[in-house]
Formats: C-alpha cells, sequence, structure tokens
C-alpha cells in the first residue's frame, strides 16, 4: 500500500492525528467532493430529478456493499445507522415468551438494551455466553447454552471497547448446526476485517459507515441472507419496502430493500459508495494486514511505558487499542492529547457494561489505529505520554 499517497488524498492528516477510527474516521477529498457535488446539483436542479439523474450510481452502493461481504446485491439494505439496521432486523424477529436470545459478554450498549426491551416487550431471556480464557466468546460454552428456546445468536464481532476480535465464524458454525437465527454486530469491522457472510453464516449482518469503511456520518447497511428474506416481515414497512396493492392489501419487497424507508440521505449514500469501492480496490486484505500492523507497533510502544496497562484482550486483535494509566484518568488523558492535536476518545462503563464489570474497568483510553496512520504518528504519540508522565 502507497500510505504516502493515501494520506495525500485525506486532508484531515495535515490537521491532526486521528486515533479515533472506531469513532468516526476521516474521510477522503474524493468522498467529500461526492458528496458536495451531490448536494450542489440537489440545490440546483431538485432532489428527485438529481436522484433519478444518478440512478446508475446510487445503486452502484448495493454491489460495492455486497462485494465487501462476499453478498449478493439483493441482501443489502442502506440506513442511516448500525442502529437502525441492527434494531430494523432484531425487532422483526417473532419473538415468543420464552424464546432465548444468546449473547456476547462484549455486547455494545444499544443491542443489550434491545435484549432487554424484548424480555418487558415479549417475554424473553438474555443468556449472555462467558469469556474464554483469553476474554472471546467462549464457543464451546455457547454450545451448552444452545436448548430448544434459543432463538438468536446475537454477537458483537468487535467490542467498542477493545482489541478483541470475537470468533464469528465458529459461532456461525454452531447457529447453523441448530438452525438458529444468527445476528452478527460489525460495526467495528466492515472496512479492517475480511467479512464473508457465507463463511460466517450469519443471517443478517449490521454495520455503519463512518467507522472503518471511511463514509459519511448518518449512514448505514444491513446485510439480510436470500433465506432469512424468505420468512421475515420487517417493522418498518412503508411505500417503498411494500405496495399497497388494493385498498386491504399491501406487498412486500423481496429483497433486502424491504428494511429500508423510502427516505434518505443519498449524498450520503453517494459519498459511502465512493469510500466504499476504496476499500474494494485496495483490498480488505492488505488493510487488515496494515491495520495489525500499526495497531501492533501502537501496542508495542504502549506496553514500553511502565505507568501504561494495555487493556486489549483476545487472541486476534483489532485496530482498537485501549489502556489505562496509574497517573491519569482516561478523560485526563484524553484532554491532554486533544490539547496535541491528538483524537482520541474514553468508552466508559455503560458502552460495554458485562465486559467492563468483569474486567472492573470504569473507563479507558481508546486509541483506534486505520491503515492511514503512520508509525511517526504513534511515536509522537508514545513521546507525549512519556512525556506526561514524567
Ligand atoms: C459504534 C457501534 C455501534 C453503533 O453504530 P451507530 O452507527 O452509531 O449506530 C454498534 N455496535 C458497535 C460494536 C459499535 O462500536
Amino acid at each position: 500500500m502507497d500510505i504516502k499517497a493515501l494520506r495525500n488524498e485525506t486532508p484531515g492528516v495535515n490537521e491532526v492525528i486521528h486515533f479515533n477510527n472506531a469513532g468516526a474516521s476521516l474521510i477522503t477529498q474524493k468522498t467529500l467532493d461526492a458528496q458536495l457535488g451531490y448536494l450542489k446539483e440537489e440545490a440546483l436542479f431538485g432532489g428527485y430529478e438529481t436522484a433519478a439523474k444518478y440512478e446508475k450510481r446510487i445503486n452502484a452502493f448495493y454491489t460495492e456493499i455486497a462485494k465487501l461481504l462476499n453478498a449478493e446485491p439483493e441482501e443489502i439494505a442502506y440506513t442511516e445507522s448500525a442502529t437502525v439496521a441492527w434494531e430494523r432486523a432484531f425487532f422483526s424477529i417473532d419473538f415468543k415468551p420464552g424464546d432465548e436470545i444468546v449473547c456476547d459478554h462484549t455486547s455494545y450498549a444499544s443491542n443489550y438494551i434491545a435484549h432487554l426491551q424484548a424480555e418487558q416487550r415479549y417475554g424473553t431471556k438474555t443468556v449472555v455466553i462467558p469469556a474464554n480464557h483469553f476474554g472471546e466468546v467462549d464457543v464451546e460454552a455457547l454450545k451448552t447454552l444452545i436448548s430448544a428456546k434459543t432463538k438468536l445468536i446475537s454477537i458483537t464481532h468487535m467490542p467498542t471497547n477493545g482489541g478483541l476480535v470475537n470468533p464469528a465464524e465458529a459461532i456461525g458454525r454452531v447457529a447453523n448446526e441448530h438452525h438458529i437465527l444468527y445476528l452478527l454486530d460489525a460495526c467495528q469491522s466492515a472496512g479492517q476485517y475480511p467479512l464473508d457472510v457465507r463463511k460466517i453464516g450469519c443471517d443478517f449482518l449490521s454495520s455503519t459507515g463512518r467507522k472503518y469503511l471511511r463514509g459519511p456520518r448518518g449512514t448505514g447497511f444491513l446485510y439480510a441472507s436470500k433465506k432469512i428474506l424468505k420468512s421475515i416481515t420487517p417493522i418498518n414497512l412503508d411505500l417503498h419496502s411494500a405496495e399497497w396493492n388494493s385498498i386491504n392489501s399491501f406487498k412486500q419487497l423481496d429483497n433486502a430493500k424491504k428494511f429500508e424507508t423510502w427516505e434518505s440521505n443519498i449524498a450520503a449514500k453517494i459519498g459511502l459508495i465512493t469510500a466504499v469501492q476504496q476499500i474494494n480496490e485496495i483490498g480488505i486484505d492488505k488493510i487488515c494486514n496494515r491495520v495489525t500492523e500499526v495497531a501492533d507497533y501502537l501496542r508495542d510502544e504502549l506496553s514500553k511505558i511502565k505507568e501504561i496497562t494495555v487493556q486489549d484482550i483476545g487472541r486476534v486483535k483489532s485496530g482498537i487499542v485501549t489502556f489505562t494509566s496509574s497517573k491519569f484518568t482516561p478523560l485526563e488523558m484524553k484532554k491532554f492529547f486533544s490539547e496535541n492535536k491528538i483524537n482520541t476518545v474514553t468508552p466508559t462503563l455503560s458502552g460495554t457494561r458485562i465486559d467492563m464489570e468483569a474486567r472492573k474497568l470504569d473507563a479507558v483510553l481508546r486509541s483506534s489505529v486505520h491503515y492511514y496512520n503512520t508509525k511517526e504518528e504513534i511515536d509522537t504519540f508514545a513521546s507525549l505520554i512519556k512525556q506526561m508522565h514524567r
């Protein structure tokens, strides 16, 4: 990868050291221009008219995301966030009293709140799979938790609060063997890690545009397998996802667009297409290797500082690097980094409560790196941390 050239097309790298790619990545000039250009045409010629003119380009959304996931374009829906995608899938499942939802210990707050809401609304029960010795979802334990009551396996691929990668494919094999629905939150993995829905064997996969895919804010997508599309009716049907074909009837679409609604931010969609196209062009394997290399280097440099404890778990680690200090709180560190034009964030207990409580962590400092980050940036970061601990 020509990192220098890739940085040259990312204007933000001249302003900040951006270690908040798990929050929102810096977009490229091309992605910015694509959106601005589209917005300008909408303003000059009309929203519907511009959409008609760019119909082919807009449809590239489905082929590009499908390519990224080894899915088919008919299995992809555009949404405004990962949460919207995930909730549309989740709340479309016909939960019955007594059904069990089996989920991971690194569940994202929004997903777990939905699990709890399902308990209140449908009388379901939430079962948390314990972590194995490495901190990953324990697949052997999962096998013992499956019963006739298990309705859904709901898993976070990469948690928001640390370097862990959960074994999505091994979990998929268990789900498929027992014919249980499998919903995968790939919010942090899309764009930094290879995702093959055929190999994973999930029924649904949700993600956002702004994180490792380097798309604009306010974008996301849902993958729904052809198999599940036949048997599920979304909660969000409207005149786009269904046709009102007689006064007393409607017919829903048979593709994943039935999880969309009519109105959407098309300029943002155009931006996301541009971003995903670039990821597909570079190749996700190359990106994954580079992210791993940069993240490993960061973890190495951090572990040389005696006041710092790297808090990442799992055998396979992502570009999300988290740590704590024996001298400063994560918030104090974040403030100091920010004064020095380094972007980081501080995930807290309530974002991933099961895992944070188990590890007795209130908050961590999260420095999430992407392929366009450099060792020089990490050296600057590491010397700043040393300086503040001196
Ligand atoms: C960020 C995140 C989400 C939510 O994504 P939105 O686009 O903000 O809805 C869901 N799951 C995980 C693991 C995340 O990190």
